[in-house]
């Protein structure tokens, strides 16, 4: 159905980490991650993948979560780089979640609740936090890379659970805020 919009959980970016981590990444004496870079204005944690859905879904699947969110906000710590599949064939560059893991899983477990209430399918894989920097094709072995990048200093302070519609297929994919719900 054309109204179906291609929709995702996540945990947002305000302007002062992601102006942070873009000067983090940017840096002249680090090595320059490779491949198709995600644009900062793009950042983001997902925490739940839902796919095309109606109008009809993403009204349940918000109505869910106001119930089944009673985190409080918290802060999160970053690591320095890891890659999906595994460095020596990477595909994906992401920025690793070093503190407060824990309270995303937890956040994620809930989103995953409220998405399966909302007659969403479960979701079958883990979940692993992240926060996509650049898609590499070919894969590229990226061990070194890896290895030696630093943890990126920066805190985000994680207050509300967004709701995305992902545009994709006219170039760049964009993503426009539906609508969040607060911690
Ligand atoms: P593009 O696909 O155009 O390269 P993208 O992957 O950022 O861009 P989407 O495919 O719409 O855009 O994905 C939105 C978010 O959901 C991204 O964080 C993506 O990694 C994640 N995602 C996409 N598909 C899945 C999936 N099947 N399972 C889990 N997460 C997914
Ligand atoms: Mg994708």
């Amino acid at each position: 159905m054309s109204s179906e919009r291609r929709l995702f959980l996540a945990v947002a970016l305000d302007d002062d980490s992601r102006h942070a981590l873009a000067a983090f990444v940017s840096r002249e004496d680090l090595p320059e991650i490779p491949g198709r870079r995600v644009p900062p204005g793009n950042w983001h944690i997902t925490l739940r993948f839902l796919g095309r859905s109606t109008q009809l879904q993403q009204e349940k699947v918000l109505a869910e979560l106001d119930q089944e969110l009673v985190h409080d906000p918290f802060l999160i710590g970053f690591g320095g780089l890891g890659t999906f599949p595994y460095p020596k064939k990477a595909t994906v560059v992401w920025l690793a979640v070093a503190a407060g893991g824990d309270d995303l899983v937890d956040l994620a477990v809930s989103c995953e609740r409220a998405a399966v209430a909302a007659g969403f399918d479960p979701e079958e894989r883990p979940f692993h936090p992240h926060l996509s920097l650049a898609r590499v094709r070919p894969a590229q072995n990226l061990t070194a890379l890896v290895d030696e990048y630093p943890p990126f200093p920066g805190r985000l302070h994680v207050d509300a659970v967004v709701l995305y519609e992902s545009i994709t297929g006219s170039g760049t994919t964009v993503y426009r805020e539906l609508d969040r719900v607060g911690l």
